[in-house]
């Protein structure tokens, strides 16, 4: 799951990493309250208007715009608020913006200079271990900045057995080039940082820029964070933070179903139960001449319900030309999804695409008999190499 930078941000604070402050706007009236409000505390008319949107690279697309004064403020939210936003992260066709973040503007007139980094903690899943990524050069160009000097990009691995280390804090801010009391911020900074990573359960947290005010303050500009969806259920409160907008109508039709279901670009689709038997079948369906359209994990309990909403998931994805469903009856067993699957057919009215179905396990010749004296257009295999054939063969025949 992800989230907007403002909730990041009152995330990133609860742990005591510090902010730059802003105000949520949903209409350009209450972006010029914000702005007020804003002014009152800080004593500068300048504020940013920012668009909430899942994707990075906003500046860039023209979603960060400062204001200067009031009237400003109401022109650029106007602007902003119901605009397709295109990012280098975004699809051809951008995001709608329904929300904007008022900021205090840290380039107001006379502020000395200041200074922006790059500062993220993953899961590096090559390594097994969390993973600090820091630069020197952070802003909107980071990208350009790992690919063309590399050696710009610091990381600092963290031992799983002991955590953050107070060396590795004090490393991180002397390779940013700090000193005195910025020095001191930043090893505040990127501890509070990692705790809040950690406590989340977050895969991702990335503030780009982190800035050093010219008073040597180091505060979060930005925030970018992703969960890991399987440690949502310890965080309650942070799943109500899910807009689902912002995510694909077909993700939100499976997590409601709770269908592993991951999109590809394929033709075949598939249904399987088990991750591990998942991706054998999305191998033996290359081996076919075909490519897989998705990735579904039905899981345990396969019954007429659950293979009735997978099959509707996957027909929603125009290019499947072909399905194939393999299913091993463990604890399950076979002639119930055959039951199933011939039931969900019939719910369905016309399915136009071919469903070859590999049921093996617990009565899978039962199942067989079942598919095979159904009338259906429902094609049935029991070894892997015999679906495998029958997908080449309709593909072809399609
Ligand atoms: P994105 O990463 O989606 O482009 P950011 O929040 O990083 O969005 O904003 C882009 C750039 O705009 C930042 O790198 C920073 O230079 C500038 N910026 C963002 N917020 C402020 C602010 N409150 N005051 C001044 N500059 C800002
Ligand atoms: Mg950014």
């Amino acid at each position: 799951m992800n989230i907007h930078e403002y909730q990041g941000k009152s995330i990133l604070k609860s742990f005591g990493v510090a902010i730059q402050e802003g105000i949520v706007a949903e209409t350009p009236e209450q972006a010029v309250d914000a702005a007020k409000e804003l002014k009152v505390k800080y004593n500068s008319d300048w504020v940013v208007v920012k668009a909430q949107i899942h994707a990075g690279g906003r500046g860039k697309g023209g979603g960060v715009k400062l204001a200067k004064n009031l009237d400003e403020v109401k022109e650029k939210a106007s602007n902003i608020l119901g605009m397709h936003l295109i990012t280098p992260q975004t699809s051809a066709t951008g995001k709608l913006v329904s929300k904007v973040l008022i900021t205090q503007d840290v380039y107001y007139p006379g502020a000395s200079p200041t200074k922006e980094f790059y500062m993220s903690v993953l899961l590096d899943r090559s390594k097994g271990r969390n993973t600090i990524i820091y630069s020197t050069e952070g802003g909107m160009d980071i990208e350009h900045v790992a690919e063309h000097t590399p050696e710009k990009i610091w990381k600092e691995e963290i031992d799983p057995r002991v955590g953050l280390q107070a060396f590795q804090a004090r490393k991180i801010a002397f390779n940013l080039g700090l000193s005195g009391n910025a020095f001191k911020e930043m090893v505040k900074f990127v501890t509070s940082l990692y705790k809040a990573y950690e406590s989340i359960d977050a895969s991702l947290f990335e503030i780009n820029p982190v800035l050093k005010t010219s008073d040597d303050k180091i505060i979060a500009v930005d925030s970018k964070v992703s969960f890991d969806d399987n440690g949502l259920f310890r965080h309650p409160d942070y799943e109500k933070m899910r807009d689902i907008t912002e995510e694909d109508p077909i993700d939100v039709e499976a997590r409601n179903a709770e269908l592993n279901y991951v999109k590809l670009d394929g033709n075949v689709g598939c249904m399987v139960n088990g991750a591990g038997l998942a991706m054998a079948t999305m191998d033996i369906i290359k081996l076919s001449g075909g490519e897989p359209a998705n990735f579904l994990d039905v899981g345990g309990t396969a019954n007429a319900e659950r293979v009735e909403k997978a099959f509707r998931i996957i027909l929603k994805d125009k290019n499947v030309k072909a399905i194939l469903v393999n299913i091993f009856g463990g604890i399950v067993r076979c002639d119930r999804v055959a039951q199933g699957i011939v039931d969900a057919y019939k719910n369905m009215g016309t399915i136009h695409v071919p469903i070859i179905v590999r049921l093996q396990g617990t009565n899978a010749e039962l199942a067989k008999k079942l598919i095979d004296e159904s009338g259906l257009k429902v094609y049935s295999a029991i070894e892997f190499h015999e679906a495998a054939d029958l997908v080449n063969k309709l593909l072809k025949a399609n």
